[in-house]
């Protein structure tokens, strides 16, 4: 299965960045008319997943959520580089989202968008698409 990859360069220790273009351009160097494709991240501390696109109040309503119920420092973390909040998030976003394309297009729903999900940022991270 042919891949592409493209980059995503964070700005912030956490943020929800929108990556809906990218990887439709993907699709389209990939030849992908009809079928589904898998958007993969290969990191611990990130994750991928699709949600709503139009407000960004909710974006900022889940990063705010994420954070309340998963605290930056917690006593009973063992993990020495300090960032287990990080790899608690990517665990409950997950690392790979499926979406269905048709007629070369990605099958979203109106208010949907595919989002890069950083919870250890700033930081260069990969995105791959097959
Ligand atoms: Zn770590």
């Amino acid at each position: 299965m042919a891949l592409r990859r493209f980059s995503v360069t964070t700005t912030d220790r956490c943020q929800m960045q929108p990556i809906t273009a990218q990887v439709q351009e993907a699709v389209a160097e990939l030849g992908i008319r009809a079928g589904q494709c898998c958007v993969f991240v290969p990191h611990t501390t990130a994750g991928v997943t699709i949600n709503e696109n139009a407000d960004p109040d909710v974006v900022h309503d889940l990063l705010h959520t994420l954070d309340r119920l998963v605290p930056r420092a917690d006593q009973a973390y063992r993990h020495g580089e300090g960032n287990s909040a990080a790899h608690l998030k990517a665990l409950m976003t997950g690392s790979s989202v499926t979406v269905l394309v048709e007629d070369g297009r990605l099958a979203l729903g109106t208010w949907q968008g595919i989002f890069f999900c950083e919870f250890d940022g700033p930081r260069q991270r990969q995105v791959l698409v097959g």
